[in-house]
């Protein structure tokens, strides 16, 4: 392996972005980034906690309330396209930068995305507006509304994606006239730290975007309930989701979107063309090391093609390279950490003392090098039932439960047995049955006949405990604004 790597992935410990400044964490504390791949350590990362947190939003509420308040849509919208060619720029060094952090293989980086979200979010900068709206009032009077930035926006977000996570909350805040303090995963803070100095060659006032790195329990937890942060946009946990909400509550009422994962139904008929179905589910379960919210990790397939089915799915895991992320023949990167794979390995044994049987997989991969990582084998379980936990707790590993069914109906009500609700697949040839389930499913995504389709138009969110809001889209920058009523006495 000759890739030559970023000099960001090496020397003195990394600070926090605020105020425009580079700075250590005021108590000094650091901690190591791991490379997943090898466990060696990078380079140490700021523990940011609540007085760095504190700094940051006063750093964030000084730039809204100064500068940054009387840059016009156009300038908002400039801002946003030089970001994004900046970030296009550098999109192969930001793709090493999250292989070595994260561990995505560097033949699967999707830098892309994220550029193009920029670009789709510089378009709303300048089409925000209110109406005037004709009432009944007593009087002579002249309503209209405006909106207007919510003020300083806090976000807290993990670290399977981070590129993306990271730009999906700033871009909305840049194009409504927000600031923003972004809290970025422990396990993956190196790719937002990287973006900040890129941030920093736009020409955009000190504290708009604040990086504070640290720990969930400390710098995530004073971001969630600071007075000054006017909203908070969390990717996570359910648990972590809950303790914002009521950190939220407890503060200031802040207002909160919440995105909080999985356990996907993706559901195949016998009359799906199951040469695009097979390959497309298993790439739903194993794409990310299985790292990724929408997975649609419960495969249910009509049962006169489940043997097929699940023999195809075992196949394609078999046939996938997993290795070190450097590599470029590597389809399947490692977990992100030592915890994460104590997690998934968990889960694993769970499986097995559930009465669930591996047809491929099913086990930590420590052969050819890979024993200091922390890699394990894509893995496709029958024998599974949909009260199992392993069916019903998100893994996020690569793990499918393949689950037979008989008819539409039933189909329907045990997809729908999940307290989750983010995501979903149907694949049928049938037209009708597709916008059947498609209802159905209470999910804030389906995909017909494919899965995992992402755009910055469309929106992004999830029914039940998956979630409050949508990210991208509109939708997200409502988010982002306080719509206020402005009446005119006219006589
Ligand atoms: P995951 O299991 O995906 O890491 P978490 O919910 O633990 O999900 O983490 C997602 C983000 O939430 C991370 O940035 C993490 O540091 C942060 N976080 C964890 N605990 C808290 C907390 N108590 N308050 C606020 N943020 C937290």
């Amino acid at each position: 392996m000759t890739i030559e790597l970023p000099g960001f992935l090496r020397g003195a410990a990394k600070g926090l972005l605020i105020g425009g400044e580079w700075v250590p964490a005021r108590s000094g504390a650091t901690f190591e980034s791991i490379n997943p791949s090898t466990g060696a350590p990078i380079v140490s990362v700021a523990a940011g906690d609540k007085r760095d947190v504190g700094d940051a939003v006063a750093a964030a509420r000084r730039a809204f309330e100064g500068p940054w308040r009387r840059f016009t849509p156009a300038q908002r919208q400039n801002v946003l396209l030089q970001l994004a060619d900046l970030v296009e720029a550098h999109s192969h060094e930001l793709g090493l930068i999250n292989a070595v952090d994260m561990g995505v293989p560097v033949a699967r980086q999707r830098g892309g995305a994220a550029v193009e979200a920029l670009r789709y979010f510089a378009g709303w900068a300048t089409k925000l507006h209110g109406e005037t709206i004709p009432n009944s009032a007593r009087g002579n009077l002249f309503a209209y509304t405006r909106p207007e930035p919510v003020g300083v926006a806090g976000a807290i977000i993990p670290w399977n994606n981070p590129l993306p996570a990271t730009i999906w909350k700033i871009a909305p805040a840049l194009a409504t006239g927000c600031t923003m303090v972004l809290k970025p995963s422990e396990e993956a803070s190196l790719t937002p730290l990287r973006l900040g100095e890129i941030i920093q060659e736009l020409d955009l006032p000190p504290g708009v975007i604040n990086i504070v790195t640290g720990f969930g329990e400390t710098a995530g937890a004073a971001l969630a309930a600071h007075p000054d942060v006017d909203k908070i946009g969390f990717t996570g946990s359910i648990t972590t989701g809950r303790l914002i909400v009521k950190a939220a509550a407890d503060s200031n009422f802040k207002r909160v979107s919440l995105e909080m994962g999985g356990k996907s139904p993706d559901i195949i008929f016998a009359d799906a063309d199951l040469a695009s179905a097979i390959p497309a589910a298993s790439l739903a379960v194993f794409g990310n090391t299985g790292q990724v919210c929408i997975a649609g990790t419960r495969v249910f397939v009509e049962r006169p093609v489940y043997d097929e089915v699940l023999d195809g799915m075992a196949k394609v895991a078999a046939s996938l390279q997993v290795g070190n992320s450097l590599d470029p023949s590597t389809d399947i990167g490692p977990l992100v950490s030592a915890a994460q794979l104590e997690r998934v390995t968990g889960y694993l044994d769970l499986a097995v003392a559930e009465g669930a049987k591996a047809v491929t997989g099913g086990a930590r991969l420590s052969s050819g090098g890979l024993a200091d990582g922390y890699f394990v084998e894509p893995t496709v379980y029958s024998e599974v039932h949909d009260d199992m936990r392993v069916v019903q707790e998100e893994i996020f590993g690569p793990v499918a439960t393949v689950l037979p069914f008989d008819d539409v109906d039933e189909v329907i009500r045990r997809a729908n047995n999940s307290r989750f609700g983010l995501a979903g697949g149907v694949w049928t040839r049938h037209l009708g049955r597709a916008h059947q389930v498609a209802h159905a499913i209470n999910t804030g995504m389906v995909w017909v006949n494919t899965y995992g389709s992402v755009d910055p138009a469309v929106p992004f969110g999830g029914a039940k405990s998956s979630g409050w809001g949508n990210e991208l889209s509109g939708h997200i920058l409502q988010e982002y604004l306080n719509i206020k009523a402005v009446w005119i006495n006219t006589e």
